[in-house]
């Protein structure tokens, strides 16, 4: 049976895919800088004989043709840009450039894309259809490096018919992976408010026009947005977790600034709640005789499962791991790059279990002690490599 056969194939090779996880997590790269990790990839690629692609920067989409007649196509996408953060994991695969962390598990998503690609090489005389793999860079810097890689065609010639991608979950643990069908992570955009008054003595409010109670007024009425306007039934969240007014005692300051982020899971509502906001932030700082520049940098899109294709490939992983190791997700808040591939192909994100409690491996992702139970990565190459298959119809 080939899934017993994939089974043991991942088990062969768990300890070289442990062994690039840690290259990988030893030489992070910056998004938008991953040079060397590209090269990495493309080197493993070349040990296989699979054809890639340039793309996007540090970007690389990889071609596997099973040797069985059929048209179907799958994409395969792994991530692999890291953060700026210092690494505070005390392992000999310590991250060797000081700042730069792989504190996503964008290493294992890497590595586990390669081992994927070796199974199913070394199988494909077994099976029909043909397997993309992406292996993106800069998902944690908008753009995007979806985005750029969508631009530049990676889900033309051939189009695939579903774009699968998984990410590393350390409230899971490792050995079992989440699913969700529908929408299942938010849009995000990042706001930046100056509000501008007229400083002056404390002692003299009626000369000035202070905009620190302006933002008062402004922080407290944003919340409309979220409690009055937006449809219950469908997630918003507004927060503003920057405020600097930056006067004295016996100060008003010229100016107040902001930084917040807006998150939700509709893309028409999206846009209203931006106008909206801009509309009551401008339109109040100016009732109380000040003004309000209102920027909006734009993030990623909201996050959806294809309702079918998540339903399949969700009953693929019970076939291969046990429905006992298949949970079900909660929606997240969080953005995550990948929604670019869902807003315009039929796409299916799911989660990675990576925790071990015994291990003392609990910290979240973004931490600078996060770090992976990587008995993960044996399930994850063979998990991968079956849902392809069986998506591909075989
Ligand atoms: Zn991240
Ligand atoms: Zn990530």
């Amino acid at each position: 049976m080939i899934k017993n056969k994939i089974q043991e194939l991942a088990q062969q090779i768990h300890q070289d895919v442990i062994a690039n996880r840690r290259h990988l997590h030893q030489h992070p790269e910056l998004s938008f800088h991953e040079e060397n990790t590209r090269t990495f990839v493309a080197s493993k690629l070349d040990e296989l004989g699979i054809a890639y692609e340039k793309m996007a920067g540090n970007g690389l989409v990889a071609i596997l043709q099973g040797e069985k007649p059929s048209d179907q196509v799958v994409a395969l996408r792994g991530d692999m840009d890291a953060l700026p953060i210092v690494e505070a994991n005390e392992v000999p695969y310590k991250s060797q450039n000081p700042g730069v962390m792989h504190a996503c598990g964008h290493d294992v998503h890497t590595s586990s894309l390669l081992g994927t690609a070796r199974i199913l090489n070394q199988i494909k005389s077994e099976f029909g259809g043909t397997v993309k793999f992406i292996f993106q860079p800069a998902e944690e810097k908008l753009p995007g490096g979806a985005s750029l890689m969508i631009a530049e065609g990676v889900l033309e010639n051939p189009k695939p018919q579903a774009v699968i991608g998984q990410h590393v979950m350390p409230l899971i643990d490792a050995g079992k992976v989440g699913f969700r069908a529908g929408k299942y992570m938010a849009s995000t955009d990042e706001l930046y408010v100056t509000v501008k008054g007229k400083g002056g003595h404390g002692a003299q409010p009626q000369q000035n026009i202070d905009p620190v109670i302006i933002t008062a007024h402004i922080l407290t009425a944003l919340q409309q947005v979220v409690s009055r306007f937006a449809d219950p039934k469908s997630p918003s969240v507004l927060s503003f977790g920057k405020v600097i007014a930056n006067g004295a005692t016996n100060v008003i300051p010229n100016e107040v600034y902001l930084e917040g982020t807006f998150r939700t899971m509709d893309e028409n509502w999206r846009a209203e709640a931006h106008l909206k906001m801009k509309k009551m932030a401008e339109g109040m700082a100016e009732s109380m005789g000040g003004s309000c520049d209102f920027e909006i940098r734009k993030g990623y899109p909201f996050l959806i499962n294809e309702e079918k294709l998540t339903a399949r490939v969700r009953g693929f992983a019970e076939d291969y791991l046990g429905k006992e190791n298949v949970l079900d997700l909660d929606i997240w808040m969080a953005a995550e790059d990948f929604a670019y591939y869902s807003q315009v192909a039929d796409a299916c994100f799911y989660r990675l279990g990576t925790r071990n409690e015994e291990r003392g491996i609990v910290s979240s992702v973004h931490t600078p002690t996060f770090d992976v139970d990587e008995s993960a990565l044996a399930l994850s190459t063979g998990l991968m490599a079956y849902l392809a298959l069986k998506e591909l119809g075989n």
